[in-house]
């Protein structure tokens, strides 16, 4: 049985205020939870981050890692950076960075691979434009991101990472997949996995984004593949954020 995931993407949101109020009525509320739940926060509040959090149930995430280790990368964070502060996880490949940051599938697998060496679980986001799903191209557009992933990451690499699928149209737009529209994109991904690794594809959490909130999470969660979800705007608010955490109860 894979352990449900709920992961918050604060985006670039937040202030020293606003963080530690989100961050009190977080933890809460997580204390019945019987789900995993983290917050991927901008890289300066890591360290605020990190000692709010320290010692409670809610694991802490960056939004990007750098698929370099150190050097003449201005502006860059790198997975040892990151581990420092604590950073069980990072988002790699999302795409608001895919799109305005012009990522490509084989940059986001060496940021897999950056973060998985230094210990960090790597959040990979795969997901289609509203125009390639009406071109009928949602398969292999989803399938040729998380491929150019496993072609970079050993056999026994794959169980350590964090699958998500987020729709590109849904994302920030109060459009949802409907549940089986998901599950029908999430079984394909665990099938994809299984090529790789049969055993440790069942364990993969992938996850599910793109304006899930209380009111539609119960449901998608509910369906066979989909093992949490990846929350921007919900993850705000500590009641809408503790909501979808429960509902993956
Ligand atoms: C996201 O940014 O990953 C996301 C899913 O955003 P939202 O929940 O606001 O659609």
């Amino acid at each position: 049985m894979r352990r449900k995931l709920v992961v918050g993407n604060w985006k670039m949101n937040g202030s020293l205020a606003g963080n530690e109020a989100l961050l009190s009525g977080i933890a809460a509320g997580t204390g019945a939870a019987g789900a995993d739940c983290a917050v991927c926060a901008p890289a300066p509040y890591l360290a605020q981050c990190q000692v709010a959090l320290s010692g409670g149930a809610v694991g802490l995430g960056a939004q990007d890692v750098s698929a370099q280790a150190a050097g003449a990368f201005t502006g860059e964070v790198s997975a040892a950076m990151l581990a420092e502060f604590g950073c069980r996880y990072a988002i790699v490949g999302h795409s608001e960075r895919r799109a305005m940051h012009a990522e490509s599938n084989e940059l986001v697998a060496n940021k897999a691979v950056a973060a998985l060496a230094a210990g960090i679980t790597p959040i990979v986001c795969v997901g289609e434009t509203l125009a390639q799903r009406e071109a009928g191209q949602t398969q292999q557009v989803v399938s040729a991101q998380l491929d150019a992933v496993l072609a970079l990451l050993g056999e026994g690499d794959v169980a350590h990472i964090v699958v998500a699928y987020e729709p590109v149209w849904a994302i920030g737009t109060g459009k949802t997949a409907t549940p089986e529209m998901a599950q029908e994109v999430h079984a394909q991904l665990r099938a994809q996995l299984k090529q790789t690794n049969a055993v440790a594809a069942d364990t993969v959490q992938i996850l599910y984004g793109g304006s899930m909130k209380p009111e539609n999470a119960k449901e998608l969660m509910a369906q066979p593949d989909i093992d949490g979800g990846l929350i921007g705007g919900a993850a705000l608010k500590a009641a809408d954020f503790l909501a979808i955490i429960h509902a993956a109860n």
